[in-house]
């Protein structure tokens, strides 16, 4: 089979990391595709079942745990499940495409494990826990109660921010988009 590179974001919630990853798929000279993942959690807003996510039920996404179709997931908060099915990363490479992430700290890290030679692994780090809070109160589609949960979760996924290939600061998003260009660039660009 046909392969390609993969270009793994991952980050606390709420770092930005989304936006970084909307920006390159917009660059069409770094040919990458946006691996959707599957999730078991409930759609937000306007998000679009196959675009956003493929949205699956509970007993759903556990049978294809069952049958070993995924490459990595995850319980990433309780009940709601993420992963990556093997078929959405052959799907891109088929069409000749490299591969963009945006999955958290420990599938990110799998995936880098399980290919270490054609990954790229890059952690968005925000500038501190408070303006992370800020961020994902200003997001507006979250409880409190789910603020505070994504909030602990990040201090604990800061730590692992060495684990990657390289850490890209999200101070000033105008920078923070060149220099995600440039890594990307250059990774694609070494055979
Ligand atoms: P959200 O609910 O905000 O869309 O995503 C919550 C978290 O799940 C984010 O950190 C996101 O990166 C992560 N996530 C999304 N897709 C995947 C996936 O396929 N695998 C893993 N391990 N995490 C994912």
């Amino acid at each position: 089979m046909a392969t390609g590179k993969l270009i793994v974001f991952s980050a606390p919630s709420g770092s930005g990391k989304t936006t970084i990853v909307k920006h390159l798929l917009q660059q069409e000279q770094l040919n990458l595709e946006f691996s959707v993942s599957a999730t078991s959690r409930d759609k937000r807003g306007d998000e679009v079942h196959e675009k956003d996510y493929y949205f699956l039920s509970l007993d759903d996404f556990k049978s294809n745990i069952k049958n070993d179709a995924f490459l990595e997931w995850e319980e990433v908060y309780r009940d709601n499940f993420y992963g990556t099915l093997k078929s959405e990363v052959e799907r891109i490479w088929k069409k000749g495409k490299h591969v963009i992430f945006d999955i958290d700290v420990s599938g990110g890290l799998r995936i880098k494990r399980k290919f270490p030679e054609q990954t790229l692994a890059i952690f968005v780090k925000p500038p501190s826990i408070d303006e992370l809070k800020i961020r994902l109160k200003k997001r507006k589609t979250e409880t409190a109660e789910k603020i505070s949960m994504r909030v602990a979760k990040a201090s604990a996924e800061l730590a692992t921010a060495p684990l990657f290939d390289v850490v890209l600061e999200n101070n000033i998003l105008e920078q923070a988009l060149e220099n995600a260009e440039t890594l990307v660039h250059d990774f694609v660009s070494t055979t």
